[in-house]
């Protein structure tokens, strides 16, 4: 393809998604047919001579989007939303296009560096505690996902408990982590991976009430390891839990994590992006006391997936734990010390210049164009939670500071579970569920942007409708 025929196919592929996007409130936000029906509707194999664009778009409409959950759809209301915009395409347009690797300075200075300053922005515009920036002994690095955050804290934390022995020694002795029961199934993954066993997690109580960790408890589970010789080495607090959006105590953890020198990492994933509203800081009240904090850009603050925000306190200790230097890696500007090479920073060596989406998102929303959005993701999700509460036989089953809420039938769970699995069969919409204190819970998490109070009122409708059948027959 040469750049005649890629600026005549690209802007075929931009209209194919400008379209898609236009169409998409038409079509059943979940795939109607059965598994296995993508795969036997693709050929056999690749063609012996290429095919022109159009042959390939063809199919794109005729197998691949019938087959699709659609996560853009205004009727989505599944797990956490995971936003793309127009801008954040463009900015990953031209990521592929420049096919750059940044995993060191030398390797893309600009990748680097704007990743850094878009970091700062990015602090700036949730009012982060200063030690996150890169001003300082902190700073800031994009991860494919939190997931991949919560692996690296924990790592970093291994070294710093180990007594900085861990890069050398592995794991040499019985190391904890802690997060409550409502911490992200991440945690436990990223405990088997540092080979911390299958015990490596321990998770912590919660208040039944507010589903947020209880911070008696998290000291007892700390005495009582320290006293059978186990090391506590990280503490994940979690800001808006994936099951209720609960917010976990940081104050009193950080004051906890303090006295016994553990790490605290501090997962927002989805919440995060909501402190660009000032008015909700206050769920971050406390963040001062964490030593590294993340939140996904690609949940909630319309950039596409992936793109976590990952910051730490001391950038230093992160180097020192994860730095390998290979002779074919050896550069002036890295000796030099004056540059970043993020590959330090994450699991992986090469990376994609995803800095450019966050850029394209920040300059064309700006700060304002970003809280309207979760402005509207919140009142959307209060408007909805007024209409659950107005009647009777609906109740919510947590508090909903963000824009998720959590609600059941007053019934037996297997009513409220008929209830999603009809509504959801509709393809009018789609939400999921949870367990709240061991209850099931429909959870809808309005996050589109094309959601408007139209598309919540319809779900909404088409919920008590739906009740009055289940609870009638
Ligand atoms: N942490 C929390 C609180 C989450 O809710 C999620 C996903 O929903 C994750 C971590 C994992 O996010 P990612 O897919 O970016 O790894």
């Amino acid at each position: 393809m040469d750049p005649e025929e890629f600026r005549r196919a690209g802007y075929a592929v931009v209209d194919w998604i400008a379209d898609y996007w236009t169409t998409l409130g038409q079509r059943p936000v979940t795939s109607q047919d059965p598994p296995g029906t993508v795969a036997a509707a693709l050929s056999a194999g690749p063609t012996a001579h290429g095919e022109p664009i159009e042959a390939v778009l063809a199919d794109l409409d005729r197998v691949v989007t019938p087959g699709l959950t659609h996560w853009q759809h205004p009727g989505f209301f599944g797990y956490f939303p995971a936003n793309t915009s127009g801008p954040s395409v463009l900015g990953d347009l031209v990521s592929a296009g420049l096919g750059v690797q940044g995993m060191l300075w030398a390797t893309g200075p600009a990748c680097t560096e704007l990743e850094t300053v878009m970091l700062d922005w990015l602090a700036e515009l949730l009012d982060l505690p200063q030690r996150f920036r890169s001003t300082g002994r902190g700073g800031g690095v994009i991860q494919d996902s939190a997931s991949s955050a919560t692996l690296v804290a924990l790592l970093v934390a291994l070294h710093r408990a180990s007594g900085g022995r861990w890069r050398e020694t592995g794991v040499d002795r019985r190391y904890r982590a802690y997060t409550s029961t409502q911490g992200h199934s991440s945690i436990e993954k990223a405990a088997r991976i540092a080979g911390l066993g299958s015990d490596g997690v321990r998770p912590v109580e919660v208040d039944p009430r507010t589903q947020a960790m209880r911070p008696e408890e998290l000291r007892a589970a700390i005495e009582a390891d320290r006293a059978a010789g186990v090391v506590p080495a990280i503490v994940v607090a979690t800001v808006g839990t994936t099951s209720t959006t609960a917010i976990d105590p940081l104050p009193e953890i950080g004051a906890i994590c303090a006295e016994y020198g553990i790490w605290l990492h501090v997962d927002a994933a989805y919440a995060g992006a909501a402190a660009v509203c000032p008015e909700l800081r206050w769920t971050h009240d406390g963040l001062e006391h964490a030593d590294s904090y993340c939140f996904d850009p690609h949940k909630w603050l319309l950039t596409g997936f992936d793109c976590d925000a990952f910051w730490v306190a001391d950038a230093g200790e992160l180097i020192e734990a994860l730095t390998v230097l290979p002779e074919y890696l050896r550069n002036a500007a890295s000796e030099s010390g004056a540059v970043i090479d993020y590959r330090d920073w994450q699991v992986p060596l090469g990376r994609r210049f995803r800095a450019l989406k966050l850029w394209f998102v920040l300059r064309w929303y700006g700060v304002e164009g970003l809280r309207a959005h979760i402005r509207s993701g919140v009142a959307l999700a209060d408007r909805f939670a007024e209409r659950i509460e107005a009647d009777d036989r609906f109740e919510l089953t947590a508090a909903h500071p963000f824009s998720l809420v959590c609600f059941r039938l007053r019934a037996a769970d297997e009513v409220s579970a008929e209830l999603l699995r009809r509504v959801n069969a509709t393809g009018r919409v789609h939400l999921t569920h949870t367990r709240v204190d061991g209850r099931y819970s429909l959870r809808l998490a309005v996050g589109s942007p094309l959601t408007t109070e139209k598309h919540v009122d319809e779900a909404w409708d088409l919920l008590a409708a739906t009740a009055t059948d289940v609870l009638t027959g």
